[in-house]
């Protein structure tokens, strides 16, 4: 007799492997191409409540593979395939955004900007691309500023207040970046600001490689209708997505760096700032490079 095999029990085989890989140190796993391949027809199931009527902070967690299939079609060097095969690829690097799609030829024209940004919005609409839509997302996190921006800063992903507010920044964190801002002689709403993730990761987990991945084709989209001429990646999260780079954060500062055309800089997360604020001495030495390129001049202090 040949037992039959549910989506609950290839869940549970799946989710003891992914474990055990887990447990290996192995991180980036994430589906590419059709989950089809390992669940035969009709079993996969749909998620059952939308999102955003969720209200609890911290549900359940989502169901790890029962996800609609074409909602993980993002590139991914670590196929499920692979995973079952028991042939996992070494560790994925993040890819260069420079390479998730061809480089502008031109810029927007300053006066259609605003509008780009809002038809890449729209075609995020109520994004369920990946598990971050299933894990307590109340609002996508769209980002927030000037579309003609000279600077753009880019976070790792919303928060609680964030999520609540629909705006990158605004919780403890963000008035320390409203401060690092002003230090710079520029207010917040002549930057740009957006995150590598648009969806709160549940707790403010450090988003996985498949939603900063899946993630990133939007991003790139915002970089190139601003096209600012600097960006400044906070925190380690940010530079690894923004530069397709496994360095550490000490490492990639300091010198600069080039995503779409523009030059990037990159300095503390204002959150690690809070935690360890001896270290601002430091990402204000990043801030300064920053406005010596941009010809910026902090204000005199009053
Ligand atoms: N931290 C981030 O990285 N982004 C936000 O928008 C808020 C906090």
């Amino acid at each position: 007799m040949i037992a039959e095999v549910t989506t609950v029990d290839l869940e549970r085989q799946l989710g003891a492997y992914v474990d055990y890989l887990r447990d290996m140190g192995v991180y980036d796993l994430f589906y590419r191409g059709d989950p089809k391949v390992l669940f035969p027809e009709g079993l996969l199931e749909k998620p059952s409540a939308s999102p955003q009527s969720e209200s609890t902070e911290a549900p359940a967690a989502p169901s790890r593979f029962a996800h609609p299939a074409q909602d993980f079609a993002a590139p991914s060097p670590l196929a499920v395939s692979d995973i079952a095969s028991g042939f996992p690829s070494p560790m994925a690097k993040p890819p260069s955004l420079d390479t998730l799609a061809p480089l502008p030829t031109r810029a927007i024209p300053a006066a259609d900007r605003l509008a780009a940004l809002e038809s890449i919005r729209a075609e995020i609409g109520d994004c369920t691309r990946c598990p971050l839509a299933y894990a307590g997302r109340k609002t996508i996190v769209f980002g927030d500023g000037d579309p003609n921006a000279r600077l753009m800063f880019v976070g790792e992903g919303p928060g609680a207040d964030e999520d609540a507010s629909g705006l990158p920044f605004v919780g403890k964190a963000g008035r320390l970046l409203n401060n690092m801002i002003a230090a710079m002689g520029l207010k917040r709403e002549e930057v740009y600001i957006a995150n590598i993730v648009k969806c709160r990761p549940p707790g403010n987990r450090t988003p996985e490689f498949i939603e900063a991945t899946t993630c990133s084709q939007f991003l790139v989209q915002q970089i190139d209708v601003v096209h600012p001429e600097v960006i400044v990646a906070l925190g380690a999260t940010a530079a690894t997505y923004l530069l397709g780079v496994k360095q550490s954060l000490a490492s990639l500062r300091g010198q600069w760096h080039s995503v779409r055309g523009s030059k990037v800089a990159v300095t503390y997360h204002p959150a690690f700032l809070l935690r360890d604020p001896r270290q601002k001495a430091e990402a204000w030495k990043d801030l300064q490079r920053v406005m010596a390129e941009m010809g910026l001049i902090a204000p005199k202090r009053s």
